[in-house]
């Protein structure tokens, strides 16, 4: 399907992509917005947290989006921990770390694939368009034409503004700033949601193996009956095999699959492979630890399994978040180290100030200069202290926990003025 032009291209349907997309459609009602992602949507990842600045920036973008996210939350008291062999380090029914703590505000914990399809389907029709892989743009005085590849070919978008929403590996930050891929951090990661094993240590609840600086899994249940189980294992990888485990992208072994095209059934057996390997992989970095953890991941379907390396940008890396009409949100933008689990919610904040300058503005440079100088140094400051978090973890340093961190630095009790419709009548910039 041909795009008629629009005044904002929003690129990537991430949880960045589609609260920019919200914010936008809030801000400026009128405003015709087409978010272009390249992937179908479909269960994907684990589970990903919005600590409490990101729920309070995704009330005041619209109250509205709150229901049906918390309808997803897996925020439980249950919380187990043991050592990779799996004795008991730590148990708790009040929540452990995050309550001593005293983290204030409401946290959610849902998967990455229910956030992206609440947000998607709180959308009016026509605004997310699946199947849009973003190739480059050209800029010009009165406009962007962004270039897209579609199952139907080359497709090109007129649009007064672009945002780069497109995660780690973002290709308008390759055109927009030109610096390169991001850092490769050392660790792997594997993640699927499955369902829940029948012996498995809380009904509802954390359980995580492992520790700092070890290799580490961390577990959630997921649903009213936790009966599905969100798992996520990090440990440390050699750069020179990062090939192996599929670079930077967050490839899918669903991916290979193309069910219905001409050789689905060998690209279906390739798939199947490519998810043992990856399985194979992930019980290789965790030889030896507790039985019930190996079988965990020894158990789980291979065509679900996500496996990719780990990234961060250093904050002085990122001083550039728009120029012109092109400007970048999320991960594009800022990339942190997962430390502090801020991804989401700098992504919404990011969206929030988007829209209210977008609103202030109109789609047009002005408002992207605006935007930039709002968000550049609060989240170049979460950005900063999730790298030096990292750093002090690989120097056997680090001396507070990611929780105690966001708590003392005051990054989990920012709060936003709601996102009001701008008066000003809705023209072509
Ligand atoms: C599939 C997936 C699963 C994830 N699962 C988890 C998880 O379980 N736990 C966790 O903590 N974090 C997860 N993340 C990362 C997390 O979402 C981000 O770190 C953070 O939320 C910032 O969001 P973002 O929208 O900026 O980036 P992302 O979430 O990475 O979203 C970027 C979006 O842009 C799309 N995109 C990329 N390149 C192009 C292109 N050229 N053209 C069009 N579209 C493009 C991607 O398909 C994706 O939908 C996941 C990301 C992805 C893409």
């Amino acid at each position: 399907m041909t795009i008629p032009g629009v005044d904002v291209c929003v690129v990537g349907g991430g949880p960045a992509g589609l609260s920019a997309a919200h914010a936008l459609l809030i801000a400026r009602p009128g405003l015709r917005v087409a978010v272009c992602e390249r992937a179908e949507l479909r269960p994907r990842g684990a589970v990903v947290s919005i600590p409490p600045n990101g729920v309070r920036a995704l009330e005041a973008i619209s109250p509205e989006l709150m229901p049906a996210l918390r309808r997803h939350n897996n925020v439980h008291l249950s919380t187990r921990s043991f050592s990779p062999a799996g004795e008991l380090v730590s148990s708790s029914e009040d929540g452990g770390l995050v309550t001593k703590i005293g983290v204030k505000g409401e946290l959610l914990l849902l998967p990455w694939y229910a956030l992206q399809a609440e947000l998607a389907a709180t959308l009016p029709d026509g605004v997310l368009h699946t199947g849009h892989k973003f190739l480059r743009y050209e800029e010009g005085a009165d406009g962007v034409v962004a270039v897209f590849e579609t199952p139907e070919g080359t497709h090109r978008l007129q649009a007064s503004l672009l945002i780069g929403c497109d995660g780690e590996q973002s290709a308008v930050r390759e055109q927009l700033v030109g610096d390169g891929p991001p850092q490769f951090l050392g660790r792997a990661v594997w993640r699927a949601v499955r369902p829940r094993p029948a012996d498995w240590p809380v009904e509802k609840g954390f359980v995580g193996w492992g520790g700092l600086g070890q290799p580490s899994c961390l577990t959630h249940t997921i649903g009213e009956d936790g009966g599905m189980l969100s798992w996520q294992a990090f440990a440390p990888w050699p750069a020179d095999r990062l090939d192996e485990i599929g670079g930077g992208r967050r490839a899918y072994t669903a991916d290979a699959a193309g069910a219905g095209q001409p050789g689905a059934r060998e690209q279906q057996q390739a798939a199947a492979l490519l998810g043992r390997q990856r399985l194979e992989r992930a019980l290789t970095a965790f030889e030896g630890y507790d039985p019930r953890l190996r079988d965990l991941i020894a158990t789980t379907d291979p065509a679900i399994v996500i496996e990719h390396g780990q990234f961060c940008r250093e904050p002085d890396q990122c001083q550039v978040y728009a120029r012109g009409r092109v400007a970048l949100t999320g991960d594009a933008a800022h990339l942190g180290t997962p430390f502090l689990a801020q991804g989401c919610s700098q992504a919404i904040e990011d969206a929030l100030e988007l829209g209210r300058a977008v609103g202030a503005h109109g789609p047009t440079p002005e408002a992207l200069a605006a935007y930039q100088e709002v968000r550049l140094p609060l989240s170049g400051e979460v950005q900063e202290a999730s790298v030096q978090l990292f750093k002090e973890l690989r120097s056997g340093t680090m001396t507070k926990h990611e929780i105690e961190v966001n708590t003392q630095r005051g990054f989990t009790s920012r709060t936003f003025a709601p996102l009001v419709a701008s008066p000003a009548p809705m023209a072509a910039a």
